[in-house]
């Protein structure tokens, strides 16, 4: 079971009107796998995960989900309940309250009771460790607390894999941590997940592998270790150096 494969991208070309976002891209995900993807902005990293859930379409190439085509449009909602996201600006519902942010989903979609519904929200906001905030609005919390229950909502949902969008780069420094705390207990516990992220310390810490785009092309990829150490291209080096010189 180790070696199911969740998400395989094959040929992906992306074009927005006359602009290439993604020039052949080939991904293959397995369950339980931790990925950073990280390149300079403008490289495609957020168009890649967003056509992962559909919320981009493909030209050319072919997207499979946990055994699903994506360009089967019957596939589509069974594919963005398997896959759940992070973004960068928490995109929470402001007149409802958290607790109402994390059973909406699974009511509309799953069509579970609303007990189920409440009894699973509040599980996985205590696992995020914000419970006793359940009756607020998001107005009401910090840029911290807030993208801590945009990652719980997502779980409400059951996802076989995350995909995270730079999910700390809209924070303040001090919450950053807290965010990045959760993801990693969110990687111990098993999770499949991609995250497009400039926090290397995370890339090293969780990552299985550490994929570089540039100009809408996965550039080279490895384990973190040897990524970081012995990067091997020029692209890659000048990009990480540019990365380390503003942390
Ligand atoms: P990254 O996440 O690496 O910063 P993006 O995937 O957001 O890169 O963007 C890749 C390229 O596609 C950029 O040049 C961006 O301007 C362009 N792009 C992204 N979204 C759109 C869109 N909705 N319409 C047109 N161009 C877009």
């Amino acid at each position: 079971m180790q070696d199911q494969i969740l998400i395989e991208m094959t040929g992906v070309q992306k074009w927005y009107g006359g602009y290439q976002a993604l020039r052949n891209v080939d991904l293959t995900v397995r369950k339980g796998e931790k990925i950073v993807l990280c390149g300079p902005s403008g490289s495609g990293k957020s168009t890649l995960i967003r056509c992962i859930n559909r919320l981009e379409a493909i030209q050319q190439g072919s997207i499979v989900v946990n055994g699903h085509r994506l360009d089967d449009s019957k596939a589509i909602d069974v594919v963005r309940q398997d896959v759940g996201m992070v973004f960068q600006s928490f995109n929470l519902f402001p007149h409802m309250t958290v607790l109402q942010n994390c059973m909406l989903a699974p009511i509309r979609a799953r069509r579970i009771s609303k007990t189920e519904a409440e009894a699973t929200a509040r599980k996985y906001l205590e696992r995020v460790r914000i419970g006793d905030q359940a009756n607020k609005y998001p107005a009401q919390l910090s840029g911290g607390q807030q993208q801590r229950v945009a990652i719980a909502r997502a779980l409400c949902m059951q996802p076989k894999v995350m995909l995270f969008d730079e999910p700390t780069s809209a924070l303040d420094p001090e919450m950053v941590k807290e965010v990045l705390d959760t993801m990693i207990g969110l990687a111990n516990d098993g999770m499949t997940m991609i995250c497009v992220t400039h926090e290397m310390g995370f890339a090293r810490q969780v990552a299985d592998r550490v994929i570089f785009m540039a100009e809408g092309q996965i550039i080279e990829e490895g384990e973190p270790g040897a990524f970081f150490r012995n990067p091997q291209h020029a692209r890659t080096r000048q990009f990480l150096g540019e990365i380390l010189a503003h942390h």
